[in-house]
């Protein structure tokens, strides 16, 4: 339902989890976030408002400049504590948010079930994010690559934020039929579901469209379409009226 990510010089908890407060009028019956830090991933997630994963999540490590949060809104699976997302691969290497249905998720975790996938969650997200690592493993390629291979299989609509621990430079984003805008500030970089947890940070946006991959990577805003052709992203200066 609400997407915010972060990468940039700042803690990326306090900015992730004021977006969400801001992103709470779309509704939603659960939050996480995921975070790292030193080699590290640490999720939290829980069932109710964002103050109660607030309150969860009180005490524990919450450092790092890079993170990933969700407050969902159930379509696949109950809402509870291991339904929430972020999801994270078989690793736990990678941590992935998602907003929308995937329709075809049926026939991708049964062929993931046959490969040995162990699933958490009863969401259809977690049966992409394990696809996606599932490509990356087959062609060895990188995981935007295998990013982009996935969503040419999905069917259904989505906004997905991805991370990786052991690249903690890195979001990868994309989006079919949700939204995403990309916040351009400078030396860090904000991704939400509408502008509303930017606008304190930046004004100068990207909206990411329908069939497009945004990389975020060591500073840098890329941005490719899914068959892979680059594109030049046009960034927006927002009237700020606040
Ligand atoms: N289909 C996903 C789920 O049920 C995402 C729902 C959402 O957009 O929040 O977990």
């Amino acid at each position: 339902c609400g997407i915010v990510a972060y990468v940039g010089e700042r803690e990326a908890a306090p900015v992730i989890i004021k977006g969400l407060k801001r992103l709470e009028y779309r509704g939603y019956d659960s939050a996480g976030i995921a975070l790292a830090k030193n080699g590290e991933l640490n999720v939290y997630k829980k069932q109710g408002k964002v103050a109660d994963l607030e309150n969860f999540a009180a005490g524990e490590d919450l450092g790092g400049n890079i993170g990933i949060g969700h407050t969902r809104w159930a379509t696949h699976g109950e809402p509870n504590d291991v339904n929430a997302h972020p999801h994270t691969d078989s690793t736990s290497s990678l941590a992935m948010i998602h907003n929308g249905i995937i329709e075809n998720y049926d026939s991708l975790k049964k062929d993931l079930l046959g490969k040995g996938h162990i699933f958490k969650s009863e969401t259809d997200s977690e049966v992409f994010l394990h696809f996606i690592e599932d490509i990356r493993n087959r062609e060895g390629c990188s995981l935007v690559e295998a990013v982009r291979l996935a969503l040419s299989k999905v069917v259904g609509a989505y906004a997905i934020v991805l991370m990786d621990k052991d690249n903690p430079g890195q979001l990868i984003a994309a989006r079919k039929g949700s939204p995403l805008v990309i916040g351009v500030g400078e030396n860090e970089f904000f991704l939400a579901s509408d502008a509303t947890p930017i606008v304190e940070y930046t004004n100068e946006v990207v909206y990411l469209n329908d069939q497009e991959i945004a990389v975020i990577n060591d500073g840098e805003l890329n941005i490719r379409n899914i068959e892979d052709i680059p594109l030049t992203p046009y960034i927006q200066t927002l009237d700020m009226e606040l």
